[in-house]
């Protein structure tokens, strides 16, 4: 079987190196082009990136000569599919552009997460939004995915939400430093430190959650339980954690709740995808995990590294009607980004929607 050819738009940034490193020898698709902005264009990636994953940089993407986010470049290369990891400003008009020359574009940038005609994506968690994109092979079409805070918690409602019904989800979130990009938080605001607030992030949250556990038939119908957020940025180099306290429309043990996370499985574990991990939801015991230190790197097999959601300290919550509270874990560049990105775009290949 031929690999697909993939170009990465802002390969050189905190999630484009997640990309590069994912994606090098990944078994469906091939890195044909790297882009990154005018600074960088015509430079080796080696030249351009500030390295910053603890994996080596491949030596063959080292190499590769920097395009410009131009379709034409990405036209020129034969790429099929186009990663794009830009910042959103930017996103808006090239992934537009890279659609109008009929390439497929999964992002993972806010531009065009909540447009009507746009699947917001977890896998996982509503595969079947796919529908909107439907017959569009050929043509060029978007798919998103979601914030890097939202996915992880996303996927630990679902299973919830299929069992039990949610009536209210509260969330308060524990952000690693890389989401907001190398150049995002300086140092000296983080140390000894936590940032109360993230432009934008609550609003987000709130926003996308009720699109990707609502349903889609001829057009998107948003969930109707009420869901709030409060963001935190802290001194956590990779790994979003947060603590979620919700009342479930019908009654739930804790016991429960565990089980239904930890038995969820859906269509990228039934296809096998290369990044798709064996359980997606790990559940622990201990009184003091997840941790991002120990858990963000949860997930078997070796590609699905980082791409499972963890789990813990699920518990009763009495101030709340039919409360239960707990902890979850998830890695925002991995799973919150580029791996979601590529398990999205092995199941569009797997459903020859390429
Ligand atoms: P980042 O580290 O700041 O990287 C930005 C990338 O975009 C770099 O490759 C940069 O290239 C390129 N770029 C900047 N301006 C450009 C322009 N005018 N034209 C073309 N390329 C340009 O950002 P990031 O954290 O990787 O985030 C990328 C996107 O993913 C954002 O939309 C972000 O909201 C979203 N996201 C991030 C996370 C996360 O955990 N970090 C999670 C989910 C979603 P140069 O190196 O040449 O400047």
């Amino acid at each position: 079987m031929d690999k697909i050819k993939v170009g990465i738009l802002g390969s050189t940034g905190s999630v484009g190196q997640r990309y590069v490193s994912m994606l090098s020898n990944h078994p469906w698709f091939e890195i044909a082009a790297l882009s990154a902005s005018g600074a960088s264009a015509g430079k080796s990636y080696r030249e351009a990136v500030r390295w910053v994953l603890d994996k080596e940089m491949p030596a063959e993407q080292g190499a590769m000569k920097i395009i410009a986010a131009d379709a034409a470049e990405m036209k020129k290369a034969k790429v099929d599919l186009v990663f794009s990891a830009l910042p959103s400003e930017v996103a808006k008009i090239v992934e537009a552009q890279m659609v109008d020359a009929g390439l497929v574009v999964v992002a993972d940038t806010s531009a065009h997460r909540m447009d009507t005609d746009v699947p917001l994506l977890i896998p996982e968690v509503n595969g079947d939004h796919l529908a909107a994109v439907e017959g569009k092979k050929g043509k060029g079409y978007i798919v998103t995915g979601p914030n890097c805070t939202t996915i992880g918690l996303a996927m630990s409602l679902k299973p919830v939400q299929m069992k039990f019904g949610l009536k209210r989800v509260l969330v308060s979130t524990m952000q690693a430093l890389s989401g907001a990009g190398f150049y995002g938080v300086p140092s000296m605001a983080i140390i000894d430190n936590l940032i109360p607030h993230i432009k934008g992030e609550e609003e987000k949250v709130a926003q996308e959650m009720l699109k990707i556990l609502g349903d889609f038939r001829s057009g998107f119908k948003f969930a109707d339980f009420k869901i709030g957020a409060s963001c935190h940025r802290v001194g956590v180099l990779d790994g979003h954690t947060e603590a979620v306290f919700m009342e479930t429309a019908t009654d739930a043990t804790p016991a429960d709740i565990a089980d239904c996370m930890v038995n969820f499985k859906a269509e990228p574990q039934r296809l096998s995808l290369p990044s798709a991990p064996v359980q997606p939801i790990i559940v622990r015991n201990e009184p003091d995990r997840p941790q991002p230190r120990l858990d963000r790197l949860s997930g078997s097999p070796d590609r699905a590294k980082g791409m499972a959601t963890v789990v813990g300290r699920i518990r009763e919550e009495p101030a709340l009607d039919r409360g239960i509270k707990y902890v979850v874990l998830s890695h925002n560049t991995i799973r919150g980004a580029a791996g979601n990105a590529i398990l999205i775009a092995e199941m569009l290949r797997a459903k020859r929607m390429l």
